[in-house]
């Protein structure tokens, strides 16, 4: 029987902007490439999350009027998506739905949305300004350079030891200030990045395809010697 890759696309029916969901047809692209069927969810406004059903969770942008009826919605899956997140399940969350992974996000209205509080970071908002424009950064760990295009109000700063995806070279990434974009932790990767992010930097999406894989192959692996 052919490998499946399972992929879950939160609230993609509601935060699917600026084309973010050519990110999905490339990791699905890449899961064929591989040789592994792909079967994606979208899961939404009252449907069930957990931690086990899927090998990689995609969570893309949105406007504020969106955003604030997710992160109402997605408090029930904090402690389903903090499981998955700490055993390594692959996560790519961008720009609205990298803001949702934090403590909070105020809105341009000035309205505090809460977020799930999962990673250490908030975001402020800017006055009557956003960040739009192409953006460039370079992620030291994988010695890659990362291109893509920004539009978002939100002001994103990381806290603690907590590290950004990449080192801006020009754009304003997270808040316009510490040269921040995007976060890394674990198999979790986010980004302002639009673009979108996969479709313009195919390396990111062959690793986070591979990522995915060497899950299902530890599981397997896991299994094998338990039997
Ligand atoms: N509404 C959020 C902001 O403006 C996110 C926008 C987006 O996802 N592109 O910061």
């Amino acid at each position: 029987m052919q490998k499946t890759i399972r992929i879950c696309h939160l609230y993609g029916n509601l935060l699917n902007t600026y084309g973010d969901n050519g990110n999905l047809l490339m990791i699905q692209y890449y899961a064929r490439q591989s040789g592994y069927q792909v079967e994606t969810t979208i899961v939404s406004l009252e449907d069930h999350f957990s931690a086990n059903d899927y090998d990689i969770v995609f969570f893309g942008g949105g406007q504020d009027y969106e955003q604030k009826i997710v992160s109402q919605d997605i408090q029930r899956h904090r402690e389903a998506l903090k499981t998955y997140i700490e055993n390594n399940g692959v996560l790519l969350a961008i720009c609205g739905g990298f803001q949702l992974l934090g403590q909070y996000y105020v809105a341009a209205d000035g309205q505090q949305i809460k977020g799930l509080n999962l990673l250490d970071f908030y975001t402020e908002s800017q006055d009557n300004h956003r960040f739009i424009g192409d953006i460039e950064i370079f992620d030291e760990i994988n010695q890659k350079t990362y291109y893509g295009f920004e539009n978002h109000n939100g002001m994103t700063y990381l806290q603690g030891d907590l590290q950004a995806l990449g080192k801006v070279i020009t754009g304003n990434g997270n808040n316009g200030q510490d040269k921040t974009e995007g976060l890394h932790y674990k198999n979790v990767y986010a980004s302002y990045f639009h673009g979108p992010l996969l479709v313009r930097n195919e390396d990111l999406a062959q690793h986070l395809v591979q990522l995915a894989i060497d899950q299902i192959n530890g599981r397997l692996a896991n299994k094998t010697e338990i039997q």
